[in-house]
């Protein structure tokens, strides 16, 4: 079977979930020529395969809010495949999250997880609870419950969730406490722990560094830098944060961050002062429109930074935020680089029509795969109960994204054709990614 054979079955099977019918198809339409190139890869039925979750486990959750009311919620974790290692990915809690959100994000994962090099498959899994507004008892009752359901199904050698959007550090140590509780084991069966109880250094600041790591290594093969460099960022959470940090620290002016309410806009550029600031304000929930009373700049309501001009965007809030009109505007406005620091947060026609004007583009499982590699290194520091200096899992993150980005480059100078000076790091990343999993699955014959 071809693989738009595959793509047409797996969009009549699954008509109903968008969301990860864009993200196999965007894997599928890049690895056709290194598909074309191994006649065993048909054989073994390899794409085939991987677009069918080895399972999806599916809960219900009940918990009693501050009020003593039953709530219900429901909870999923998508196995997706454990061919590289023990299935590795987050738990997302917010209430878009349902089977085809997760099941894109598992999808991704597998690729993201096979680039960083390091032994880990591919998973995701949530819940369609909202936290916000919730109070910490009622995020405790929840996260107690939410693992009492899904602890059956995960153990350090076989399955290790993570955070995401919605799950941080507070989340993973309850869940982590009732995991221990009911196992009575004490090991990597999560990552993002804290540090002091089985955490890495680094792991809340990975993703938004090693996203600016990755740019400053595009950067590098443009022969530029990131110093004066004015950077778009969208998002207040973890990623986009870290992110503006990483920027500051390296000479780049960040002038915009955002959330569901709109933009904040500083033309001077965060600094870090600013920065602790708004990590404060967004770890009490309050509003990032405040910040003008304090700092100055202007806020947008409602609005996303991209009709703001800027060098280089980083998108990272969540997926599908920059449609083809944000696209548009991001090339009227000057963007030369988009970094991708959520999941998949352009939508199809954004990322064609910024490649159509040989924008620079990194994907989401290249850019934001520093997150992820700093819980593999957590994974192995619990293995062997010893744990590494700041300045060495800094180290380790600086060396892995760059290896992300020297692979995909390369793939793509091999891959893709039609424009040689362009380096198209979907293609490659995609590439890399798939080779590595197809690989292993050839080897294991017909089992995954
Ligand atoms: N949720 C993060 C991601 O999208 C991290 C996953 C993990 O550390 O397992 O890659």
């Amino acid at each position: 079977m071809s693989i738009s054979q595959a793509i047409e079955k797996i969009e009549a099977r699954y008509a109903h979930q968008p969301e990860f019918i864009q993200a196999v198809k965007e894997v599928a339409i890049t690895i056709a020529p290194l598909y074309d190139s191994h006649p065993e890869y048909d054989t073994f039925k390899v794409f085939e395969r991987l677009v069918e979750p080895d399972r999806v486990i599916a809960f219900r959750i009940n918990w009693e809010n501050d009020k003593g009311e039953v709530q219900v919620n429901r909870g999923w974790r998508v196995q997706f495949s454990n061919a590289l290692g023990p299935y590795k990915g987050g738990i997302r809690f917010h209430p878009t999250v349902n089977q085809s959100v997760l099941k894109f994000l598992g999808f991704e994962q597998i690729f993201k997880n096979a680039l960083t090099g390091l032994p880990m498959g591919g998973a995701k899994g949530g819940s369609d609870f909202d936290p916000k507004g919730k109070s910490d008892n009622e995020i405790r009752r929840f996260c107690y419950a939410f693992m009492r359901e899904l602890h059956p199904y995960i153990n350090k050698d076989t399955d290790v969730p993570a955070g995401d959007i919605g799950v941080g550090g507070r989340e993973i140590s309850y869940m982590f406490a009732m995991y221990k509780n009911l196992t009575r084991e004490y090991g990597g069966v999560l990552t993002g722990k804290g540090v002091g109880f089985g955490g890495s250094l680094m792991r809340t600041e990975a993703t938004g560094y090693g996203a600016v790591y990755f740019l400053e290594n595009m950067l590098t093969a443009q022969n530029e830098h990131i110093a004066g460099k004015r950077v778009l960022i969208s998002g207040a959470g973890n990623v986009s944060l870290h992110a503006a940090e990483k920027v500051h620290m390296l000479g780049g002016v960040v002038v915009t961050v955002s959330d569901s309410q709109g933009t904040l806009y500083d033309e001077k550029g965060l600094n870090q002062e600013k920065i602790n600031w708004l990590k404060e304000q967004k770890a009490k929930s309050q509003p990032l429109a405040d910040y003008v009373a304090v700092y100055g700049g202007e806020w947008f309501a409602g609005q996303k930074p991209w009709h703001i001009k800027g060098d280089i965007a980083i998108p990272s809030a969540t997926q599908n935020e920059v449609n083809e009109g944000d696209a548009k505007l991001m090339v009227e406005n000057g963007i030369k680089y988009v970094v991708e620091g959520a999941n998949m947060p352009l939508t199809a026609e954004a990322i064609d029509h910024i490649r159509l004007h040989r924008v620079h583009y990194a994907p989401g499982k290249a850019a934001n795969a520093g997150g992820v590699a700093v819980s593999g290194l957590e994974m192995s520091q619990n293995s062997v109960r010893q744990y590494k200096s700041f300045e060495q899992i800094d180290a380790r993150l600086k060396c892995i994204m760059k290896n992300i980005h020297d692979s995909a480059a390369e793939a793509s100078g091999k891959y893709h054709q039609t424009d040689k000076g362009y380096i198209d790091y979907m293609t490659g990343a995609n590439i890399v990614g798939f080779e590595r999993v197809a690989d292993a699955l050839v080897a294991y014959g017909i089992l995954n």
